[in-house]
């Protein structure tokens, strides 16, 4: 059997709020006596900083969590940094573009604006109009991305099913549910997308745990390792903490971040033991233990 090897994949683009560490946690329960990898997705230039990656590995060291592999670079408890991996992806993005299923997408926003007259709503906002697609082929043995968008030509009416060890089995119709997506930017970035399945391939990960905001990213990434001839890894997705009005937290919202709990004098424990409470009721807790005089 092959030994189990998860990770744990937070951006840094704001302090990790009580959602994110409770993936987390799940993340480490889940890999009990297998290894559990770090790994900074801090590929968007714009938005992530160095101060949240250092927040994070404190936040995460705080709470209770340890990871067993990080790159040797003197700290055990460095992540490995998407942003120091373009090779693999760029590696990546050849074999996709050998296998003749991505295709350089020039449009600009006008353009694909003017295509989409009568959109076609997938679960994340409209889809990429075919209409935009370029012949088969085009693209195929490329031998750089340059710059330009490069998107997966999905195949139209597919259904991509997979069980979910948490949820259960899930069902995605490709050109319904998603359209084709991007894979390469043409800032000479890939996309999550890819960067997420090359990595998680890389590091022969066993099953990915995380939240369920990615599901419909899962089957993108199942139908590029498909493509690739590659095996994928199993999944599970956890529950998103929400509001009563089924709002997310969102990592701007501050008040729920792991640092401003521990800040009110919230201890690991008490944390850990009241994770899967509403945020409402967490919100309540927080006030009234603040309030206490200790
Ligand atoms: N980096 C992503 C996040 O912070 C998670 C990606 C993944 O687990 O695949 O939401």
């Amino acid at each position: 059997m092959t030994a189990y090897r998860g990770r744990i994949a937070p951006t840094p683009t704001g302090y990790l709020h009580l959602g994110h560490a409770r993936t987390f946690w799940v993340a480490q329960e889940r890999a009990c006596g297998g290894a559990l990898v770090l790994r900074n997705e801090d590929l968007d230039a714009d938005r992530c900083k160095k101060e949240y990656v250092d927040a994070f590995i404190e936040d995460l060291t705080w709470i209770g969590l340890s990871w067993s592999e990080g790159p040797d670079r003197g700290g055990p408890h460095d992540p490995y940094d998407q942003s120091g991996r373009l090779t693999l992806y760029e590696e990546v993005w050849k074999r996709l573009g050998d296998t003749g299923q991505i295709y350089p997408s020039p449009h600009s926003r006008q353009d694909v604006r003017n295509a989409l007259q009568a959109p076609h709503q997938g679960e994340e906002g409209p889809l990429f109009p075919p209409s935009l697609r370029p012949p088969l082929g085009t693209g195929r043995g490329a031998t750089s991305p340059g710059s330009v968008n490069w998107r997966f030509r999905v195949p139209d009416g597919r259904r991509v099913r997979f069980h979910d060890a948490n949820l259960g089995w899930r069902e995605y119709e490709a050109g319904l549910h998603f359209g084709d997506f991007i894979v390469w930017r043409k800032d000479g970035c890939p996309s999550y997308e890819l960067a997420v399945m090359a990595d998680d391939h890389e590091m022969a990960i066993t099953e990915v745990v995380r939240g369920e905001d990615l599901l419909l990213s899962t089957a993108r990434q199942l139908l590029i390792y498909e493509s690739l001839g590659w095996n994928a890894p199993a999944f599970y997705h956890c529950l998103l903490m929400r509001d009563s009005e089924g709002r997310r937290l969102a990592k701007r919202a501050g008040s729920l971040s792991v640092r401003s709990l521990r800040h009110d004098g919230l201890c690991p424990d008490e944390i850990r033991a009241h994770w899967w409470e509403s945020p409402e009721a967490w919100e309540n807790w927080r006030r009234r233990r603040k309030d206490s005089p200790s």
